[in-house]
């Protein structure tokens, strides 16, 4: 009789766990063959245009530095560019208007292909010298090139280079090539912070 209640009970709860295994089991097979969602493409300027106005913004226009080469598809960084209007509108309180008259008429090159300069500041204002490798520039106050390092777009300078362009606008001579550090102004701890949060949230939205 004892017997017989142990092996009931163990029979329930090897059945109650059954409907969990099978509610898990669909999830945990998504999540292993999940697709990451790529928002570069390759581009041959012999097939089609390496050069395109983004969706939705004023007169931003997109290129490829090489013939063929990777761009970031124009659904994605128009969404990027105004999730990044909308977030820098709230995190530096101007109005998101403000914010697109910044960066109207810029130019943003893409390439899978790395640059380096021969010098460079760090985030924190160190000069470097020599060979430095770069993932983003900001070359005038109207151009940046942006390294398309990953199929995403949240793991490029995209958001880094854009505040640049809005100090360079702002200050008219200089976009603060030494970010936080002292010679120049405009970058402040709060830049630094504002592309941290900006990387997660693109990230989450896959972008
Ligand atoms: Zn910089």
């Amino acid at each position: 009789m004892l017997k017989n209640i142990k092996r009931s009970t163990l029979i329930n709860s090897i059945l109650a766990l059954i409907p969990i295994a099978i509610i898990i089991l669909p999830a945990t097979n998504g999540c292993i063959s999940r697709t990451v969602h790529t928002s570069i493409m390759e581009v041959d300027c012999r097939k089609a245009t390496i050069e395109y106005a983004v969706k939705d913004t004023p007169n931003i226009i997109t290129k490829t530095s090489f013939c063929n080469d990777y761009m970031f598809k124009n659904e994605s960084l128009s969404l990027a560019i105004k999730i990044f209007v909308k977030e820098y509108a709230d995190t530096f309180d101007v109005s998101e208007d403000k914010v697109w008259s910044m960066i109207s008429g810029i130019t943003i090159e893409v390439s899978a292909i790395p640059r380096s300069v021969h010098a460079a500041y760090d985030v924190n204002g160190k000069f470097l010298k020599g060979d430095v490798p770069v993932n983003g520039l900001a070359l005038s106050k109207d151009y940046i090139w942006v390294e398309a390092k990953t199929s995403q777009i949240w793991s490029s300078a995209l958001i880094h280079e854009l505040i640049h362009i809005i100090i360079w606008r702002k200050n008219k001579v200089h976009g603060d090539p030494d970010h936080e550090g002292s010679q120049f102004s405009g970058w402040s701890k709060k830049h630094t912070v504002f592309i941290e949060k900006m990387k997660d949230i693109l990230l989450d939205m896959e972008l």
